[in-house]
């Protein structure tokens, strides 16, 4: 563990350690789904409209729409011609055949991890099996895979419902995963689906998504050294909601806050370490401001854990790559 700062400067109670996660916060797929909607806005000039909020994240909305981002539910609530760009979760086939019938110009900001799953998805269909998505009800990354392949798919989230699942014994399957989901979370539905079916395809789970993975592990080994953890994100993001869930399983209070100001002073009572770390769509300036908030209530000491280096980084859309690209008409 590396002490990154050590700054005393409060006498309102004992010395707090506070432990930072390593890898928190921003993956490649966020920071890369925010520069697109920064680059369309510098080339294209404002506004620019993103279907949905980019990444699920409100500072990181609100940050964007004063630069000139408009936030849309549908498509039909923007103007003929204007830019479009859609989130970083993906969206269904016929999202991206409304815009082309309405001739919008688009740029796809979708990670290009949820590609892979809808690819993935599509080949196991094409291959003639039964189709089951691991992930959770009404999440616009399930929305958008369930409508970017044409055929059947089962949703399930736990082992009861592969239980419940119509389909004999017999079928040959193939499950794809929602990528905010880790190993670890679908072990049991994966176990699950090997009992009940006898002929069962997947893609390796270790290559689903190597940010949630990382956040999750990081999680668990903060949690051991922490008696208060608080995790920086948002109630809709699904990724920093199962942060929490492993803090608390690992028998640690643990808080998903937005920012400093929804620290309870009360938390800190008997605390010692408080741990934090934050979801994959969560800004550093979140964290700073979390430590800020709790050095204005007792003297801290900051330190980090080692952890995973991640130097993932992903391609921008073509449109947006080359200084010199004349126009955006089509999404990648
Ligand atoms: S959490 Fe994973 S799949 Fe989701 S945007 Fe980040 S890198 Fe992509």
């Amino acid at each position: 563990m590396s002490v990154v700062t050590d700054s005393p400067n409060s006498n309102l109670g004992g010395p707090l350690r506070i432990v930072l996660a390593n890898p928190r916060g921003f993956c490649a797929g966020v920071t890369r789904a925010i520069e697109i909607v920064e680059r369309a806005l510098e080339r294209f000039g404002a506004p620019v409209y993103v279907r949905h909020e980019i990444v699920h994240n409100k500072h990181v909305v609100d940050q964007l729409k004063a630069k000139g981002a408009v936030f849309v539910d549908e498509l039909s609530e923007i103007p003929a011609g204007a830019m479009t760009i859609f989130s970083a979760h993906g969206v269904a086939r016929s999202v991206e055949e409304e815009a082309r019938a309405r001739n919008l110009p688009t740029i796809d900001a979708t990670c290009p991890l949820v590609t892979k799953v809808h690819f993935q998805g599509r080949h196991y269909a094409k291959a003639g099996r039964t189709l089951i998505l691991i992930g959770h009800p009404g999440h616009a990354e399930v929305i958008g895979t369930i409508g970017q392949i044409d055929a059947p798919i089962h949703l399930v989230s736990t082992p009861e419902d592969v239980h419940a699942l119509p389909i004999a014994g017999d079928v040959p399957v193939a499950y794809v995963t929602q990528t905010t989901l880790s190993v670890d979370d679908t072990r049991n539905v994966i176990a699950a689906l090997q009992e009940r079916f006898t002929d069962v395809a997947g893609p390796e789970v270790n290559d689903i998504c190597y940010a949630t993975q990382n956040r999750q592990t990081a999680v668990r080994e903060l949690a051991s050294v922490s008696d208060l953890l608080l995790v920086v994100g948002a109630r809709n993001s699904s990724n920093s909601m199962r942060l929490r869930e492993i803090g608390a399983e690992m028998g640690v209070e643990s808080h998903l806050i937005d920012d400093g100001s929804a620290i309870d002073p009360q938390w800190l009572n008997d605390v010692h370490t408080v741990g934090i770390t934050a979801g994959a769509s969560a800004p550093d300036e979140l964290i700073d401001s979390v430590i800020a908030a709790l050095r204005r209530l007792r003297p801290v000491t900051v330190s980090e854990l080692e952890g995973v280096k991640e130097t993932i980084q992903f391609r921008l859309p073509a449109a947006l790559r080359h200084p010199a690209a004349p126009t955006a008409s089509a999404a990648e």
